[in-house]
């Protein structure tokens, strides 16, 4: 997945054209930038690559789901669905608006169970967001007609599965907004930053002036622009937008590379009868950033887990016992340790956590192995590691 194993000369080369004039912000200094506008390109480029009207480019993942929530309204008391499984930036982007974070069960797809989600629902619930965790998806026809049935918005973080496709539409496009980050260990990297995505002229709107402190973008003359209503500063640089210009270009190739290493190690388990995969919904193709697989237990999944550590396998996680991706070891925000006072509406709903049954999801991420699929395996490299990797599991069934 991480698009820094494949960094060379074009991701250089627009990193010194801002470095030659030396504009590094986004707006402003028309003049000196000699016609460079790294932000706005990379924008351009995202609308192609995600098939939508707009892409408000941020500073992270995380800001972008705040700032998409933010831009559909989402605020003090509004209660967001998100799932068990995801990485912290959800509870957080949530919270930091004053929203209450509702977890739920997620099921063999590894996201969002579109009937435990019907079920959370209540009078106070505002948005559901779905999360493509490591590379695949939900059913999003299920989740877009419980969102349409109870009139919610719905976010779609696509942060981990950037080139998937659902029913041939990209992942990231198909909710009211889509969210992406370019981390530093995602499949496209910018170092930091991030995307929203809509088809929703007001939500970009709000999101663009939101993420700048609230400038309207209107005139060229930034300190004479006026403000509608509050904004943060949420802004991508230009030095990391010209990194992910040169990383959105090679994205083809990146994912040509995902799919053939991805499926040279899925031939090697389907072998294996105990081994199962990950379910794709009807009409979904993963984009091959991570390889999930079932073992028969918790104990197989954690002792195969551990054989793999030994043996040189690395970047295959059992995320049961994990402490950033799953509910299980989220105790601070069970605990709701803030440096700061929450709201009684966060903490009430985060007290809940403690005693919540979250059994399906225990089930589904108790017997997953979720392996991170690299870009700078050569053919020979992923023909071994397949074989091993089989060898393996076979030993510890046996
Ligand atoms: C990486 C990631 C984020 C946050 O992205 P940052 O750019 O690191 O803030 C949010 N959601 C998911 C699912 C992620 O994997």
């Amino acid at each position: 997945m991480p698009g820094f194993e494949l960094f060379g000369d074009l991701e250089r080369k627009e990193v010194h054209d801002v470095l030659d004039n030396g504009v590094l912000m986004r707006y402003g200094f028309d003049g000196m930038r000699n016609g460079h506008w790294k932000a706005k390109s990379l924008e351009k480029e995202l609308q192609n690559t995600f098939q939508s009207k707009y892409v408000q480019l941020v500073s992270s993942g995380t800001a972008a789901v705040s700032v998409a929530l933010a831009s559909a309204g989402v605020g003090a008391g509004d209660e967001v669905i998100m799932p068990t499984f995801t990485f912290v930036a959800s509870f957080e982007a949530i919270m930091m608006l004053g929203a209450i974070p509702v977890l739920v069960d997620i099921d063999d797809t590894l996201t969002l169970d579109p009937k435990a989600v019907e079920l959370a629902i209540t009078d106070k619930t505002k948005a559901i967001m779905v999360v493509q965790m490591c590379g695949s998806m939900a059913n999003m026809d299920a989740l877009k007609s419980v969102s349409e049935q109870h009139n919610l918005i719905f976010v779609e973080d696509a942060c981990q599965a950037i080139g998937g496709t659902y029913k041939g539409q990209p992942l990231g496009s198909l909710a009211d907004l889509g969210c992406f980050s370019f981390d530093f260990v995602k499949t496209v990297t910018c170092g930091e930053g991030g995307a929203v995505v809509t088809n929703n002229p007001e939500y970009y709107k709000n999101a663009d002036q939101y993420s700048d402190h609230g400038h309207d973008h209107i005139g060229n003359d930034r300190g004479a622009e006026t403000h509608d209503y509050l904004g943060y500063n949420f802004r991508i640089s230009e030095l990391h937008a010209a990194v992910g210009l040169a990383q959105i270009k090679r994205l083809p190739e990146f994912l040509s590379i995902q799919k053939r290493n991805y499926t040279m190690l899925r031939e090697a388990m389907s072998h294996i009868p105990e081994v199962t995969f990950r379910r794709v919904p009807e009409g979904g193709e993963e984009s091959y950033a991570f390889l999930n697989f079932f073992l028969p237990d918790l104990e197989t999944a954690r002792k195969v887990s551990e054989a793999f550590k030994t043996n040189g396998i690395d970047a295959c996680w059992n995320y049961y016992d994990n402490n950033w991706h799953y509910v299980r070891k989220w105790h601070h925000l069970k605990d709701a340790k803030s440096l700061y006072p929450l709201s009684t509406e966060i903490r009430q709903e985060l007290s809940r956590l403690k005693e919540k049954d979250f059994s399906q999801s225990d089930h589904w991420i108790g017997r997953n192995l979720s392996c991170l699929i690299k870009m700078s395996w050569t053919e020979d490299e992923v023909n071994a590691r397949a074989a091993k990797m089989a060898e393996i599991i076979q030993n510890v069934l046996n």
